[in-house]
């Protein structure tokens, strides 16, 4: 096998990616793209990169062999721990990458939106780490039913900027968070938080992601002496996916995202873009889509916030498309399932994202007894601590 693993020129991998956005937007994007090719090849970025990752971030993350876990499954579990990370999940990685790229093209603001809070507790971080201002564009809806992280980033001194058009949650967000940097985009870099957006945005997450896959791999070879049977990530975006997925694209090794299923199989119920989508354009890319017989979007819903993107990340499909990658899903109540699994034998409380990867992990392990399997655990549990509460209220 060789895949490679970049996209054209235009920024398509296969059918998808691109930048479906205004004439004078591409020209600022390709600067990004510039930029950030520039930044890349930077002896000293590489080395502040390495410093923030090492001593901010506290990376390595380990990787944990989950013996409980394991003995009881019949299958050799490990766990890829991205919740010990500052901020306790992978985003920060990402966040840090592109405040720095913010600053080496001379911006003096960061401007994003966030659905849950994710996306913007790490952005906020990264922007107060290196003295950037940060614009955080939030749906009203989402800001009453997030307080924590609200408060979180304004801690951190981010400006909340409270969106009340339509919905009020996150597809608004976007849209108002994308029309502030339209006007702003001399002075403001726009911080995408997954692999999707127009080019460059997914190639410059998953560069700054794919750490997570160049450590796994070495430390598995180290405590095993050999590679995972199979890795198992969960995808929204696709992001913590990507990153683990990519070092291993050109070996023997089962890859598979999990989508989720949420309520069930019926549109608006779910948030499986790569299952259940159609090819279509949102936010200025290419991908599977999440929509009607119309071509209409649909509302995508997980029981896990931050994976209900209705789109997801053009490598994703592209990797779907030539059979690498497998995608299955995982409905809400088998994530809660594997949520109290792992806290009761483990002692590790996961993020329900995180959950979903670690339920079908559960799954395949009762299936096919005896395998390695690796397990990126993108992120920890405690944000979602009130939720579970509220269930058994
Ligand atoms: C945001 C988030 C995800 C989903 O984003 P991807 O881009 O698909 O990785 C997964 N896990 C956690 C913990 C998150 O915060």
């Amino acid at each position: 096998m060789n895949i490679d693993l970049n996209p054209d020129k235009n920024g398509f991998f296969g059918n998808y990616g691109g930048q479906f956005i205004s004439e004078s937007l591409k020209v600022e994007f390709n600067n990004i793209a510039n930029a950030f090719y520039e930044l890349k090849e930077d002896k000293t970025f590489q080395e502040t990169l390495n410093y923030y990752l090492t001593y901010y971030v506290g990376r390595p993350s380990p990787v944990y062999y989950a013996k409980n876990l394991s003995e009881k499954y019949g299958c050799e579990i490990y766990l890829k721990r991205e919740d010990l990370n500052h901020t306790g999940a992978h985003k920060i990685n990402h966040s840090i990458g592109e405040a720095l790229l913010a600053k080496k093209m001379g911006k003096t603001k960061i401007i994003a939106e966030t659905g849950a809070g994710q996306h913007g507790v790490a952005t906020a971080t990264a922007a107060a780490l290196l003295g950037l201002k940060c614009d955080i564009y939030m749906g009203e809806k989402d800001i009453l039913k997030q307080q924590p992280n609200v408060q979180k980033m304004k801690l951190l001194g981010a400006n909340i900027v409270c969106v009340k058009s339509g919905e009020r949650t996150l597809k608004e967000a976007v849209d108002e968070a994308f029309a502030a940097y339209t006007k702003e985009y001399e002075t403001a870099l726009y911080a995408i938080g997954s692999v999707v957006g127009p080019h460059p945005f997914p190639e410059i997450v998953e560069y700054f992601q794919s750490v997570i896959g160049k450590e796994a791999r070495e430390q598995f070879l180290d405590q095993t002496g050999v590679l995972p049977d199979c890795v198992i990530a969960c995808v929204g975006g696709g992001s913590n996916a990507i990153g683990i997925f990519n070092e291993f694209l050109n070996d023997d090794v089962k890859l598979i995202g999990v989508e989720p299923l949420g309520k069930g199989e019926k549109l608006g119920d779910n948030a499986a873009s790569l299952t259940y989508g159609k090819e279509g354009i949102l936010h200025g890319f290419k991908c599977l889509l999440l929509q009607d017989e119309n071509g209409d979007l649909v509302n995508a819903y997980s029981v896990a916030s931050g994976l209900d993107y209705p789109g997801v990340g053009p490598k994703h499909c592209y990797l779907k498309d030539i059979g690498r990658v497998h995608y299955e899903t995982v409905n809400d109540e088998e994530a809660l399932n594997a949520f109290y699994e792992l806290s009761k034998t483990e002692g590790i409380i996961p993020a329900l994202e995180s959950s979903h990867a670690l339920a079908f992990a559960l799954r395949f392990a009762k299936a096919n007894g005896g395998k390695k399997l690796l397990v990126n655990l993108s992120g920890r549990g405690d944000k979602d601590i009130d939720y579970i509460l509220s269930l058994n209220a």
